[in-house]
């Protein structure tokens, strides 16, 4: 496992992985659905791929559908780059190698392995996500987030991987596919088509994408922030005057309200006097105009 990712911290900069070449990976991921599609055979070494909801037990808390997750290496944990949006301050306290199940080397391995296989043999990749997801579609319903660990634009690589679940759901640090997203699901609300099986994501704030957030909490997406406080303490009802859910309660945040605001607690030693970690006095929009008035 290469060590860019802690140097990227210590020289406070991004220092990002070899890209991948999504140009092919989308032609091996069509390839990869005709032959799902026709049922030819699995190539040899296709072990299941995604994290079934047993295996992720953050995912999993709370009342809801089973969520099947896709664990990739973070940042450029593997070489490659997967977060093409991600910040000096992501990078330094992100969870997919820091926190839970990153403490075991084995799993280490695994994230690491599939982002590998992802770049460079995309068609076993897709063949086993294909596979992985026909299966759980015939368990029953389920919710889907497949950037556990990544920032990866999925629907646009292969539609179909978009289908099989009954939510779909990530994190993003990408203002254009949250807008994407959240203007798909208001067409389809408009025609008065079920929006669950579309992508829903949750804006990250970053401490420098205030104005982005602000104008996607107006539009009705949702955001997440980290919050200094304890696990325990109680979540304000209002983040920048918007209405603020528990974050930490479940990890459904396809079903957090329109327009609001889930809030996480630090995990795993992370710094919380960065400028991304907001403040429990943060309820009004006033905190949000002083945040923008301070980045000028
Ligand atoms: S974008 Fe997300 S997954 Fe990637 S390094 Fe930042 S926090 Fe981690």
């Amino acid at each position: 496992m290469n060590a860019s990712l802690s140097l990227a911290v210590l020289s406070d900069t991004i220092v990002k992985g070899k890209p991948i070449n999504w140009v092919g990976v989308r032609a091996a991921a069509l390839a990869a659905e005709r032959d799902w599609a026709q049922g030819a055979p699995m190539p040899e070494g296709s072990a299941p791929i995604l994290t079934a909801p047993t295996g992720n037990l953050k995912m999993t808390k709370g009342d809801g559908l089973p969520v099947y997750s896709l664990s990739l290496a973070p940042a450029d944990l593997s070489g490659y780059e997967v977060c093409p949006w991600r910040t000096v301050d992501c990078t330094r306290g992100c969870i997919g190698h820091r926190a839970g199940n990153a403490r075991f080397p084995s799993t280490m391995r695994g994230r690491v392995n599939r982002t590998i296989e992802l770049a460079e043999n995309p068609y076993r990749f897709f063949r086993r996500v294909l596979r992985d997801l026909s299966n759980a579609r015939k368990r029953g319903p389920f919710a889907y987030r497949d950037n556990a660990f990544s920032d990866i634009p999925w629907g646009s690589i292969l539609p179909t991987l978009h289908t099989f679940a009954d939510y779909h759901y990530n994190y993003t640090k990408s203002v254009q596919m949250a807008f994407a997203s959240l203007r798909v699901r208001k067409e389809h609300a408009m025609c008065g088509v079920r929006g669950g099986s579309l992508m829903h994501h949750t804006l990250s704030f970053t401490g420098d994408n205030i104005r982005e957030c602000m104008m996607y909490l107006r539009a009705g997406g949702n955001v997440a922030v980290i919050m200094n406080k304890r696990k325990a303490d109680p979540v304000p009802d209002t983040v920048w005057g918007f209405p603020a859910v528990d974050g930490d309660a479940n990890d459904r945040r396809y079903m957090d309200p329109a327009g609001s605001v889930a809030v996480l607690t630090p995990k795993a030693g992370l710094d919380r006097t960065r400028k991304w970690v907001v403040h429990p006095c943060e309820t009004g929009s006033d905190s949000a105009e002083q945040r923008i008035e301070s980045i000028h």
